[in-house]
């Protein structure tokens, strides 16, 4: 199954492949899948590595992903809900401004993307978001049903390592009751970022707010899957977490479940690139300097060729 879809995705036929294999490598006759993976290396130049590794991989409904476990899951991909452009230093992807990056001088600058996407499969729906190195390969997953690795990290969003395609069956061949619920969640991710920008918004403004894109959902319970709570004309996020993480502020020792947290991201990924480290960092909340985060984690930044990765 999995490699009749890699046939297909790439035009090539299995005939070819075993034809080239007969004379090429006649010992792995009978292992069709790394036949064929090497047939595209070889042959046509391209490493199809991850995303075959991903079509074997057994996957995870969305409703039994656990919070920092690293899962494959099969789903269908929504509207994109953001994207973050810029321009990147090819060495370590740092911001580039006007052709300086801070740290390695004058680059020829690279465009690196975020996206977020909201993706979902019949136990439910979540954002995933793709990080740079993910969005070299694809810049629109929309409508295509993808198997996605990654980890669910804190802030409820699964960050992706790799991404393949399984199918670009169009989003109307999913149920009904999907789609609907990815509206909701588009929705409710328009609405965090409204209270993001405007956190004293009052309850009337953002019923005026919703009333004007003909939105239908009753406004509180959109506030309460945002994570808010009204007080009269005052919308209140249910937990104060992230305030209490901003008093930590930048300075004193850092925390042993925060040292855990990497260890435990680490572990699960053995390697992770610089940038994903970072926005991983970013997501989960964590202030403190990424030496001082490293060091304490007994964590290290290694460079391989032109990128760099963080391991332990
Ligand atoms: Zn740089």
């Amino acid at each position: 199954m999995s490699v009749d879809l890699i046939y297909k995705k790439y035009g090539i036929t299995k005939e070819e492949v075993m034809e080239w294999a007969k004379k090429t490598f006649p010992k792995l006759i009978l292992n069709e899948t790394i036949l064929t993976q090497l047939y595209l290396k070889h042959v046509k130049g391209i490493d199809i590595s991850p995303s075959l590794t991903l079509l074997k991989a057994k996957t995870k409904k969305i409703i039994e992903l656990e919070e920092n476990v690293r899962s494959v899951i099969e789903v269908v991909v929504g509207p994109k809900i953001r994207e973050v452009t810029y321009n990147a230093c090819p060495i370590c992807n740092k911001k580039v401004t006007d052709g300086e990056c801070p740290e390695h001088g004058a680059v020829e600058p690279k465009i690196a993307i975020w996206q977020e996407y909201i993706v979902g499969d019949d136990t439910g729906e979540i954002v995933v978001t793709i990080p740079p190195s993910v969005s070299e390969q694809y810049n629109d997953l929309e409508c295509k049903v993808v198997r996605i690795d990654g980890i669910l990290q804190e802030n409820g969003k699964f960050m992706a390592r790799s991404v393949a395609i399984i199918s670009e069956e169009v989003l109307s061949m999913t149920e009904e009751h999907v789609k609907e619920r990815m509206e909701k969640k588009r929705i409710v991710e328009q609405l965090k970022n409204v209270l993001k920008q405007f956190p004293n918004i009052s309850y009337s403004s953002l019923l005026q707010w919703k009333i004007e894109r003909g939105i239908e959902y009753d406004l509180d319970e959109l506030l309460k899957e945002a994570g808010y709570r009204v007080e009269g004309e005052k919308i209140v996020p249910i937990e104060g977490e992230e305030e209490k993480e901003e008093e930590k502020g930048e300075e004193g020792e850092i925390p042993q479940d925060v040292i855990d947290r990497v260890r435990t991201l680490l572990s699960l990924f053995r390697k992770c690139a610089l940038e994903d480290f970072k926005e991983w960092m970013r997501q989960s909340q964590i202030r403190y300097p990424l030496e001082k985060v490293l060091k304490a984690s007994g964590a290290k930044i290694v460079r391989e060729g032109e990128k760099e990765y963080v391991t332990i």
